[in-house]
């Protein structure tokens, strides 16, 4: 071989030794304690990073990890039951470890529609065994273990619209949304708000309930979860604050379904932050007893919470004293983001999670 054939191996070799050692980083730190190298911002994050959401490396991962999870939960990460109103039934699928999808089926007409999925597989299954017609794919952003399905699911079902933010790379995007945009797909009405932070163009969607005479539904993504929030991966703390402040407006009663089954370890953090909140505990007991028995631990809804959540109550005094928040100046704005950054920080370095 000649040596500028070596010198391409060379780096080739280099190249995919790096790629994979960087994708194995970024696998360890989703999942365990962060050092400064692997910390968002530091040299094999970014790499890692990178790989995962720019490149073919980052789906060929997701599809290792899918057959994975398949093996190690052949009826799915937790025991989920639809509920179900007047002519709408939600219908949350467990996928990889613990995320979940989100089959909406209208009744009266046989029609669904899917958040996030991760699965093409298993969502396709689900929707063969429920006989109903998909009209469309909801997306909240980019992370494959939310859109790595769309593609698959898209070349099934021709025509099918698939949305998403375009500030994020979406697989199959076919119909780019905006904040407050308003999408009409068969009966089912959503509303979108632009929520940036996890990634930059994180979006959740708002189910209006009334037709179903049932409360509106959020399909959070990242962004909110039982008891915590996805990890600030393409955002400040302001934008996050903000971004978590948008959907703290929403009505009381409105359903929140989120992406991940993490409630267990975001409560048993939350306890750290604020232990004598009574709400907190009530919520940590109640759901221990679920996982216990592999339950579902979610809809929860805004207003619950507002109450337990640590990521929704930085406006609380005894949050900010607890996380050694000292700014002098009277800016709530900037007491609550120095106090979100706090919560963060602190999370992190109790548990890793993406
Ligand atoms: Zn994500």
């Amino acid at each position: 071989m000649r040596p500028r054939n070596n010198r391409i191996m060379f780096s080739l070799a280099a190249f995919i030794f790096l790629g994979v050692g960087a994708l194995l980083f970024y696998r360890r730190y989703s999942a365990k304690r962060s050092s400064m190298a692997t910390r968002p911002g530091g040299f094999l994050f970014k790499i890692g990073y990178f790989l995962y959401t720019r490149t073919r490396l980052g789906y060929m991962y997701h599809l290792k990890n899918l057959t994975k999870m398949r093996q190690k939960f052949p009826e799915g990460h937790s025991v989920v039951t639809p509920v179900e109103f007047q002519g709408l039934k939600i219908c949350p699928i467990p996928l990889l470890e613990d995320n979940y999808s989100y089959v909406l089926i209208d009744t009266t007409d046989s029609v669904a529609v899917v958040v996030d999925p991760s699965d093409a597989e298993a969502v396709q299954n689900f929707l063969t065994e429920e006989n109903v017609k998909l009209l469309g794919i909801l997306t909240t952003h980019k992370h494959w273990d939310h859109s790595g399905g769309n593609s698959t699911i898209k070349s099934r079902h021709r025509n099918i619209p698939v949305y998403g933010s375009s500030s994020d790379s979406i697989p199959g995007l076919t119909h780019p949304v905006s904040d407050e945009d308003r999408i009409q797909i068969g009966n089912f009405n959503f509303t979108v708000k632009f929520t940036p932070g996890h990634t930059r163009g994180h979006s959740v969607y708002i189910l209006d309930g009334t037709p179903y005479s049932a409360p509106d539904s959020l399909f959070s993504g990242d962004l909110l979860f039982i008891g915590g929030s996805g990890r600030m991966f393409e955002g400040s703390p302001l934008t996050m604050l903000r971004s978590l402040d948008t959907v703290c407006h929403l009505r009381d009663d409105t359903l929140v379904w989120p992406g991940h089954e993490y409630a267990r370890d975001d409560l048993k953090f939350a306890m750290t932050v604020e232990p004598d909140n009574i709400s907190l505990q009530n919520k940590l007991k109640w759901v221990e007893d679920k996982r216990k028995e592999r339950l579902m631990t979610c809809p929860s809804t805004i207003g619950e919470e507002k109450l337990y959540n640590p990521f929704l109550r930085t406006s609380e005094g005894k949050i900010q004293q607890n996380m050694g928040v000292k700014i002098e100046k009277d800016d709530s704005e900037k007491i609550r983001t120095a106090t979100l950054a706090a919560v963060r920080q602190s999370k992190d370095s109790h548990s890793y999670r993406l």
